[in-house]
Protein backbone atom coordinates (compact mmCIF):
# COMPACT_ATOMS: atom_id res chain seq x y z
CA UNK A 1 0.00 0.00 0.00
CA UNK A 2 1.62 3.24 -1.09
CA UNK A 3 0.94 6.36 1.22
CA UNK A 4 -1.86 8.61 0.36
CA UNK A 5 0.50 11.64 -1.61
CA UNK A 6 2.08 8.85 -3.32
CA UNK A 7 -0.93 6.93 -4.63
CA UNK A 8 -2.12 10.69 -5.93
CA UNK A 9 1.08 11.19 -7.96
CA UNK A 10 0.72 7.36 -9.52
CA UNK A 11 -2.75 8.24 -10.53
CA UNK A 12 -2.34 11.28 -11.58
CA UNK A 13 0.90 10.03 -14.32
CA UNK A 14 -1.33 6.76 -15.04
CA UNK A 15 -4.39 9.27 -16.03
CA UNK A 16 -2.35 11.40 -17.50
CA UNK A 17 -5.52 12.32 -20.30
CA UNK A 18 -5.29 14.23 -23.51
CA UNK A 19 -7.03 16.78 -22.14
CA UNK A 20 -9.91 17.85 -24.83
CA UNK A 21 -9.56 22.07 -25.17
CA UNK A 22 -13.39 21.95 -25.94
CA UNK A 23 -16.44 20.36 -27.58
CA UNK A 24 -15.02 20.88 -31.30
CA UNK A 25 -19.08 19.73 -32.43
CA UNK A 26 -22.35 18.19 -32.09
CA UNK A 27 -23.20 15.62 -34.54
CA UNK A 28 -27.10 15.45 -35.24
CA UNK A 29 -28.16 13.45 -37.64
CA UNK A 30 -31.07 14.60 -39.89
CA UNK A 31 -32.98 13.34 -42.95
CA UNK A 32 -32.65 16.37 -45.11
CA UNK A 33 -30.54 19.52 -44.12
CA UNK A 34 -32.95 21.39 -46.70
CA UNK A 35 -35.75 20.71 -43.91
CA UNK A 36 -33.91 21.19 -40.64
CA UNK A 37 -31.23 24.09 -41.53
CA UNK A 38 -34.47 26.34 -41.00
CA UNK A 39 -34.87 25.55 -37.70
CA UNK A 40 -31.45 26.58 -36.79
CA UNK A 41 -31.07 29.51 -38.68
CA UNK A 42 -34.85 30.90 -38.31
CA UNK A 43 -35.66 29.68 -34.78
CA UNK A 44 -32.30 29.23 -32.64
CA UNK A 45 -31.11 32.56 -35.10
CA UNK A 46 -27.39 30.70 -36.30
CA UNK A 47 -26.24 31.18 -39.29
CA UNK A 48 -25.17 28.25 -41.70
CA UNK A 49 -21.92 28.86 -42.78
CA UNK A 50 -20.42 25.74 -44.81
CA UNK A 51 -22.13 23.16 -46.53
CA UNK A 52 -20.03 19.93 -47.46
CA UNK A 53 -19.69 16.41 -48.61
CA UNK A 54 -17.87 14.00 -46.74
CA UNK A 55 -17.45 11.46 -49.02
CA UNK A 56 -15.53 9.07 -46.82
CA UNK A 57 -18.38 8.89 -44.65
CA UNK A 58 -21.18 9.38 -47.36
CA UNK A 59 -22.46 12.56 -45.37
CA UNK A 60 -23.58 16.12 -46.40
CA UNK A 61 -22.88 18.24 -43.26
CA UNK A 62 -24.30 21.57 -42.48
CA UNK A 63 -22.04 23.95 -39.88
CA UNK A 64 -23.12 26.36 -37.52
CA UNK A 65 -21.36 27.95 -34.64
CA UNK A 66 -22.18 28.37 -31.48
CA UNK A 67 -19.45 30.24 -29.14
CA UNK A 68 -16.33 27.95 -30.08
CA UNK A 69 -18.36 25.01 -30.42
CA UNK A 70 -20.13 24.09 -34.04
CA UNK A 71 -23.48 21.88 -34.24
CA UNK A 72 -22.95 19.60 -37.41
CA UNK A 73 -25.96 18.31 -39.02
CA UNK A 74 -25.92 15.31 -40.71
CA UNK A 75 -27.65 14.12 -43.87
CA UNK A 76 -26.87 10.85 -45.43
CA UNK A 77 -25.44 10.52 -49.04
CA UNK A 78 -26.37 6.73 -48.73
CA UNK A 79 -28.49 4.67 -46.69
CA UNK A 80 -26.18 1.46 -46.18
CA UNK A 81 -24.08 4.58 -44.84
CA UNK A 82 -23.18 5.09 -40.94
CA UNK A 83 -26.04 8.47 -40.70
CA UNK A 84 -28.28 6.08 -42.85
CA UNK A 85 -28.12 3.01 -40.67
CA UNK A 86 -28.32 5.55 -37.88
CA UNK A 87 -31.58 7.03 -38.83
CA UNK A 88 -33.37 3.70 -39.77
CA UNK A 89 -32.22 2.31 -36.48
CA UNK A 90 -33.05 5.42 -34.10
CA UNK A 91 -34.55 8.14 -35.95
CA UNK A 92 -33.13 11.45 -36.53
CA UNK A 93 -31.13 13.00 -32.98
CA UNK A 94 -27.77 13.40 -31.51
CA UNK A 95 -25.10 11.49 -33.34
CA UNK A 96 -21.79 11.92 -31.42
CA UNK A 97 -19.59 14.16 -29.46
CA UNK A 98 -16.38 15.79 -30.79
CA UNK A 99 -13.61 16.72 -28.67
CA UNK A 100 -10.75 19.27 -29.67
CA UNK A 101 -7.57 17.49 -28.69
CA UNK A 102 -3.83 18.45 -29.03
CA UNK A 103 -2.60 16.29 -29.78
CA UNK A 104 -4.78 12.99 -31.95
CA UNK A 105 -2.10 10.28 -32.41
CA UNK A 106 -1.12 11.14 -28.72
CA UNK A 107 -5.12 11.10 -27.61
CA UNK A 108 -5.59 7.85 -29.51
CA UNK A 109 -2.95 5.56 -27.81
CA UNK A 110 -3.59 6.84 -24.70
CA UNK A 111 -7.64 5.89 -24.56
CA UNK A 112 -6.52 2.36 -26.44
CA UNK A 113 -4.12 1.69 -23.80
CA UNK A 114 -6.80 2.37 -20.92
CA UNK A 115 -8.80 0.02 -22.23
CA UNK A 116 -11.28 1.76 -24.78
CA UNK A 117 -12.18 0.28 -28.24
CA UNK A 118 -11.20 2.68 -30.94
CA UNK A 119 -13.35 2.39 -34.39
CA UNK A 120 -10.50 4.19 -36.12
CA UNK A 121 -7.14 3.21 -35.28
CA UNK A 122 -5.64 5.72 -37.21
CA UNK A 123 -6.60 10.05 -37.84
CA UNK A 124 -8.25 10.25 -40.47
CA UNK A 125 -9.78 12.88 -42.93
CA UNK A 126 -12.57 14.96 -41.88
CA UNK A 127 -14.84 17.89 -42.49
CA UNK A 128 -13.31 21.35 -42.88
CA UNK A 129 -10.22 19.73 -43.06
CA UNK A 130 -9.77 18.79 -39.19
CA UNK A 131 -8.27 15.35 -38.55
CA UNK A 132 -10.66 12.80 -36.86
CA UNK A 133 -11.13 9.24 -35.01
CA UNK A 134 -14.02 7.73 -33.35
CA UNK A 135 -14.21 5.75 -30.01
CA UNK A 136 -17.07 3.08 -30.02
CA UNK A 137 -19.97 3.67 -28.19
CA UNK A 138 -19.29 0.18 -26.67
CA UNK A 139 -16.47 1.68 -24.31
CA UNK A 140 -17.67 5.09 -23.69
CA UNK A 141 -21.33 4.65 -21.67
CA UNK A 142 -22.79 4.98 -24.94
CA UNK A 143 -21.84 8.10 -26.60
CA UNK A 144 -20.11 7.88 -30.07
CA UNK A 145 -17.07 10.14 -29.48
CA UNK A 146 -14.59 11.64 -31.63
CA UNK A 147 -11.68 13.53 -31.41
CA UNK A 148 -10.58 15.95 -33.45
CA UNK A 149 -7.17 17.72 -34.23
CA UNK A 150 -7.03 21.07 -36.28
CA UNK A 151 -3.18 20.88 -37.98
CA UNK A 152 -4.20 24.14 -39.65
CA UNK A 153 -4.76 26.68 -36.74
ZN1 LIG B 1 -18.11 14.83 -36.23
Amino acid sequence: MLPRNQISIYFCRKFKAMKPTHIEHIGIAVRSLEESIPYYENVLGLKCYAVEEVKDQRVKTAFFMVGQTKIELLESTDPEGPIGKFIEKKGEGIHHLAFAVENLEEALSETAEKGIQLIDQKPRAGAEGLHIAFLHPKSTFGVLTEFCENKNK
